[in-house]
């Protein structure tokens, strides 16, 4: 796999240079390739101007004394001296050549006028190619007056073209050979670089391939960690770091789950084993043994169920009873039951303030039991003659419901656990203390999920010495306020709902 990467990698590489170089070489030939034939067409006229320039002088010269044709033999031969062996020329009056000077070339001036299709037009600088004897010939004809014999005449000059078509075979030879071997040279070069920047990958694959759930504190190497398998890197320990924390958490929920199974159980099969080591005990002994059993099996029910919520909670298969209800009346019900429990510990409970007839729409089972928790852990952990308030308000937009006691507060160091699972700031005092909670520590866990469930949410306002003010928060939803709390969208959140029968 990480093989075919590479070798992908180097082709897609190999083929857009492949692409670039061809692209590159046609046009470097077809450029180089016009740029000799327009030098050799600009010689070519260089030639037939000189000649026409030549004619002129030499005709105005020997005005008179020389015969119009002898000037033009006498132009060609100077230039046959001054210039040999440059292009071929040849003089013509209509078809007749008057006389020619022989180049390079090797093709006469009638071979080449016999080969052309037209004669130039006035001013025109008319070429051709033509071919003679397997060999091409490229040919520029002119027309030129001498304005002082008043005589025209045709020059013609032609060059080979094989110099130029040499040059460019030699051209095309060097490009056909120099493409493949820059691309072999790219290939090999792009297959290094491939398998260098990807090795970083095969170490983090065989790093990841050792971690587990048994050394998940090990980490991925970082080599570069500005570069994007840096990042890729960084971000798969990120993953495992939370791997950890949720592998470590499980461990220590299902710790703690055991330890508050095991202890009402070990407590009413120690009681039975005592009862039923003393056979001659009396019945009130009995009646004692059963008593101590019954109160660890209810505790044992609470853990369980709490358990129990928590988990349909989380696995989001409550199905919760959504219906219209005041929310001061479920409250008020809920200070009333949390009073009973207060008179038995010398605690008052008193409803400081309740905004009349709120109507609320939410699952009212679920917030009488997070009424019941909060007042549930006020009078437990308030010492004898304290005092909890309760207060409902209607505030921005929300229900806000504060539950203040007397008592000594949570230290500064347990407040940002007391919504954990299983935690218990004061361990022994917690489970001490008789109350509707099961005292194993997710009595506030559930409230949180209950108040997140209808949109709200709930955290410890503040908490001292003076005592502990815990404060939830229930939005209205649809944005009507009070009124339209009713008629408001589903407030519960995630959850299936079930209307009341
Ligand atoms: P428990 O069942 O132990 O009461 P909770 O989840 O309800 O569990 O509370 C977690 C911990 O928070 C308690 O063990 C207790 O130490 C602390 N706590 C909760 N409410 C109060 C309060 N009103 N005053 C002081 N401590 C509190």
């Amino acid at each position: 796999m990480r093989k075919t990467l590479r070798v992908r990698l180097t082709l897609w590489y190999v083929v857009v240079l492949a692409a670039v170089l061809v692209a590159f070489s046609v046009e470097f030939y077809s450029l180089f390739d016009k740029s000799q034939r327009k030098q050799l067409d600009g010689s070519l006229r260089s030639a037939a101007q000189v000649t026409a320039l030549a004619l002129n002088h030499e005709t105005e010269e020997h005005l008179g004394k020389i015969a119009g044709e002898e000037n033009v033999r006498l132009v060609l031969n100077t230039m046959h001296q001054t210039s040999f062996p440059g292009p071929d020329i040849g003089v013509w009056e209509g078809s007749r050549l008057v006389a020619e000077k022989p180049g390079s070339a090797g093709i006469s001036a009638s071979a080449v006028k016999e080969r052309l299709s037209r004669e130039p037009v006035e001013d025109e600088t008319y070429f051709r190619t033509v071919e003679w004897n397997a060999q091409r010939y490229r040919v520029a004809i002119m027309n030129i007056r001498v304005p002082s014999s008043q005589a025209t005449y045709l020059v013609s000059t032609n060059e080979s073209v094989r110099p130029i078509e040499a040059e460019m075979r030699t051209v095309a030879e060097l490009l056909l050979l120099a493409v493949p071997v820059c691309l072999l040279l790219a290939a090999a070069g792009g297959y290094f670089l491939a398998v260098k920047s990807l090795a970083p990958v095969s170490d983090m694959a065989r790093a990841a391939d050792q971690i587990s759930s048994h050394n998940l504190d090990q980490r991925l190497p970082v080599e570069n960690p500005g570069d994007e398998l840096g990042l890729l890197a960084e971000t798969f320990n990120r993953v495992f770091e939370r791997l950890q924390n949720a592998f470590r958490q499980q461990r220590q929920l299902m710790a703690d789950a055991s330890h508050e199974l095991r202890t009402p159980v070990s407590v009413a099969l120690t009681a039975t084993q005592v009862s039923l080591a003393n056979r001659d005990d009396a019945v009130d002994a009995l009646y004692d043994t059963l008593e101590v059993v019954q109160s660890q099996m209810l505790r044992l029910r609470r853990v369980v169920e709490d358990m129990f919520t928590l988990a349909q909670a989380d696995s989001g298969v409550y199905e919760a009873k959504q219906t219209v209800f005041y929310i001061d009346e479920a409250l008020f019900e809920s200070v009333r039951a949390g009073k009973v429990l207060g008179k038995a510990r010398d605690v008052e409970i008193r409803l400081a303030h309740l905004a009349p007839a709120s109507e609320y729409a939410g699952d009212e089972g679920l917030l009488r039991q997070l009424f019941l928790i909060l007042l549930d852990n006020a009078v437990k952990y308030t010492p004898a003659g304290g005092h909890v308030d309760v207060c409902l308000k209607s505030h921005g937009g929300a229900y806000r419901i504060t539950v203040a006691d007397t008592g000594p507060g949570i230290p500064a160091a347990d407040q940002p656990h007391i919504f954990d699972r299983f935690y218990r700031a004061d361990k022994s005092r917690s489970r001490r203390q008789p109350g509707m909670g099961s005292g194993a520590g997710l009595g506030l866990a559930i409230a949180q999920w209950i108040a997140h469930m209808h949109g709200g949410d709930i955290r410890l306002e503040n908490s001292g010495p003076q005592g502990s003010v815990f404060r939830v928060e229930l939005p209205f939803f649809g944005g009507k306020g009070e009124a339209g709390a009713k008629e408001a969208a589903s407030p519960l959140r995630g959850y299936s709902r079930q209307s009341p029968a």
